[in-house]
């Protein structure tokens, strides 16, 4: 998407200079940006005419640095935000003042700290995110913002990185006004500081005098320090606040700034900034497209899917009809979606009002009739291809000329499922995750027929539910169950060496994996990928072991027994399970590297079928969906950081050792191990 460059419009209203930074869509601080604003706030210093300046954004304030610059070196590039714009606010003979609409996020609220003061509009949003992206606060928020609310919400702020809105902001003290106007609002208020005997107050001149600022922070850096999952970026941001209580101004924002830049620099913080970029682009609407707005849907099936499905539409405003083929499944769903609302009401995630308005636009019939008027149609009835065959056949008669047909299938063939439909241009796959009123990641399979509209409507849609979409093209298991049944396939050859379930296990999950490959194969079933593997007529000689687990009935949690045992609360293993050792023991790291890398290596071959669009887009499927640790980026970018010399070599050496086809590199990934 071209952009057009940062710049600052300048205005003049009688005595008081206004300069709006314009850069769409949401003012990022990057270079060019710096550089206009500190040309315009140097003029305004030349000019004796002046009684104050005022800093606006349109249409939002600033969501603050550019993330990409840290990886191009332009983020810390003059002139910089913490000293050299910072600087030129402090020392500007003018009062200067921040009319906050939008967002002033990270480095936008520094920005705005470092002027006199601040006034909002009722819904703007401050705060300080740094550390929920892996980083921390860099151009004095570590310094500015104790000194405008005091330590203990300021502290609160940047370790929660929550964004408050204006009423909060004023309570706090963090801005001085509220109006609907904020830029007439910050001009009066400029007017009048520049009246008042201290015309020009700074933070950098507020003294931190509260006594337990110090030891509130030191128990706050001990107790996060307890916390093996305290992110290096809160860890940084308390040391910083630590100086904020016990150091004067510049000597503090020394010190935040040379934490912040080891920070920058790290691989996590890398990691943070990749996943980042990552989610904003997934899902980009396809050029030119228009998508329609939905404001109904029915969800065919209501099962475990559609059930969370029908919720995850309601929660965004949208008319459901849920459909079964019989009353007391109707009945059965319509109850569970009630009560999954009350427990949303009872956690104080919705309010009743809310839950009276989502219930109001919420039906459960028996029968596709019901599904004559949607403007979007779910289809989530088994994973069967003739019974979604039939299902859709009977769609093209009955739907709405321009409905949007989606199919919830996890492994079938969709442009199959399209083919039995009139119009399969209005065919589209939305692979929801389970429980789907929870997990973001949709994959979007863009079907060979599907038209561009159908696609846009679909991507649109998945944004408006607050989720993250991924575009893939139809394959068996799309991007996410392809790649992660190649992970799940060598922790079934691991077993061969001796390492058990709950070694292998252990070994992922204390590199970062959610949950070990048997703990996932247990909570599914060990039925489902036995049925499919069956479906899919695979002898795979690697899945023997997990075949006879499913043929003995050992299907996992739900039947007590599975790769463990859960008879007793916390799982052990299952003693009955006997296994062959027939290959040599190999040590953990093999291990871990063995299924990571059986991530990487599919994921290269999803790339070069063209199923994915971008490594980015497999490393956000499976860090959404199947676990991957975010704070290492996605396969794709953890084995970038590795080195792919080593991880080439590797697949080199499995390859010659077990003889497994699937370890012979494909030329795409032999090219970068000799890159
Ligand atoms: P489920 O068995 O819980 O629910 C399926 C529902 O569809 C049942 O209530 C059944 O009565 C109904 N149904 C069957 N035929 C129908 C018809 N012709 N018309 C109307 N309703 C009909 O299954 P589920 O786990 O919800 O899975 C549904 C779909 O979602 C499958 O395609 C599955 O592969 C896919 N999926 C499942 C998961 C998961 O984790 N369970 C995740 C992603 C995708």
């Amino acid at each position: 998407m071209p952009t057009k460059p940062a710049t600052v419009r300048v205005e003049r209203v009688d005595d008081i200079v206004v300069l709006t930074l314009d850069g769409p869509p949401v003012n990022l601080l990057g270079r060019s940006m710096r550089r206009a604003l500190l040309r315009e706030l140097e003029d305004a210093a030349n000019q004796p005419d002046l009684a104050g300046l005022v800093i606006a954004g349109s249409p939002t304030f600033s969501a603050g640095a550019d993330l990409a610059e840290f990886d191009s070196g332009d983020g810390l590039a003059e002139p910089t935000l913490h000293l050299t714009i910072a600087g030129a606010l402090d020392s500007l003979p003018l009062p200067s003042v921040a009319a906050v609409t939008g967002a002033a996020l990270g480095g936008g609220l520094e920005l705005a700290l470092a002027c006199s003061a601040r006034v909002a509009h009722p819904d703007a949003r401050l705060g300080l995110p740094e550390t929920t992206l892996g980083f921390m606060p860099g151009a004095g928020g570590t310094q500015r913002l104790p000194r405008a609310i005091g330590i203990q919400p300021a502290l609160d702020l940047i370790v929660t990185g929550r964004a408050i809105d204006a009423g909060t902001a004023l309570r706090l003290g963090l801005i001085s006004e509220i109006s609907d106007d904020p830029v007439a609002a910050a001009i009066a208020l400029a007017r009048s500081l520049a009246l008042a005997p201290d015309a020009k107050p700074r933070l950098r001149d507020v003294e931190l005098a509260e006594p337990l600022a110090e030891p509130y922070v030191d128990a706050a850096r001990r107790a996060a320090g307890r916390n093996p999952r305290t992110s290096r970026g809160v860890l940084a941001a308390l040391d910083a606040l630590g100086s904020a209580a016990t150091l004067p101004f510049d000597a503090g924002l020394a010190h935040e700034f040379q934490l912040f830049e080891r920070l920058a620099a790290s691989p996590t913080a890398r990691a943070a900034r990749y996943r980042f970029q990552s989610e904003r682009n997934a899902g980009r609407l396809p050029d030119g497209a228009t998508p329609l707005v939905i404001d109904s849907a029915a969800v065919i099936g209501a099962g475990t899917m559609g059930r969370g499905i029908a919720l995850a539409l309601l929660s965004a405003g949208i008319r459901v009809v849920l459909i079964d083929t019989a009353q007391d499944r109707v009945d059965a769903a319509r109850e569970a979606v009630t009560a999954e609302l009350r427990r949303s009401v009872d956690r104080g995630r919705l309010s009743e009002q809310g839950r009276d308005e989502q219930l109001a636009l919420f039906q459960a019939e028996v029968g596709l009739a019901a599904a004559a008027d949607a403007a979007l149609i779910v289809e989530a009835v088994f994973e069967d291809l003739d019974v979604k065959r039939e299902v859709f056949e009977r769609l093209g008669a009955l739907a709405r000329a321009d409905a949007v047909l989606a199919s919830n299938t996890s492994s079938l063939d969709l442009d199959l499922i399209a083919a039995s439909t009139t119009n399969a241009d209005r065919v589209v796959g939305m692979h929801f995750f389970s429980p789907a009123q929870v997990m973001r990641l949709v994959e979007v399979v863009d079907g060979a027929k599907t038209s561009d509209r159908t696609l846009a409507t679909t991507l649109a849609l998945v944004k408006r539910l607050r989720k993250l979409p991924v575009v893939a093209r139809v394959g068996p298991g799309f991007i996410g169950n392809r790649i992660f049944d190649q992970y799940v396939r060598q922790a079934q050859l691991l077993l061969r060496t001796g390492a058990t379930p709950a070694r292998i296990d252990g070994a992922l999950e204390a590199w970062g994996m959610a949950m070990g490959p048997f703990r996932v194969l247990d909570l599914v079933g060990n039925d489902v990928p036995a049925l499919a593997r069956a479906a899919a007529g695979s002898t795979d000689p690697a899945f023997d072991v997990a075949d006879d687990l499913a043929a003995r009935g050992w299907l996992g949690r739900k039947s007590g027994l599975g790769w463990y045992s859960y008879a007793d609360p916390t799982p052990r293993p299952n003693e009955g399970l006997h296994i062959e050792v027939t290959e040599p023991a190999v040590t953990d790291d093999e291990l871990v590297n063995r299924c990571v890398f059986a991530l990487v290596r599919e994921a290269a071959a999803v790339l070069d079928d063209g199923i994915a669009a971008s490594s980015a887009d497999v490393d956000t499927v499976l860090v959404h969906g199947y676990g991957f640790p975010a704070d290492r980026g996605g396969p794709w970018f953890d084995a970038e950081q590795y080195g792919w010399d080593r991880v080439v070599r590797a697949m080199q050496t499995w390859h010659e050792q077990t003889g497994d086809p699937f370890w012979a590199t494909p030329p795409s990934l032999a090219e970068r191990g000799a890159a």
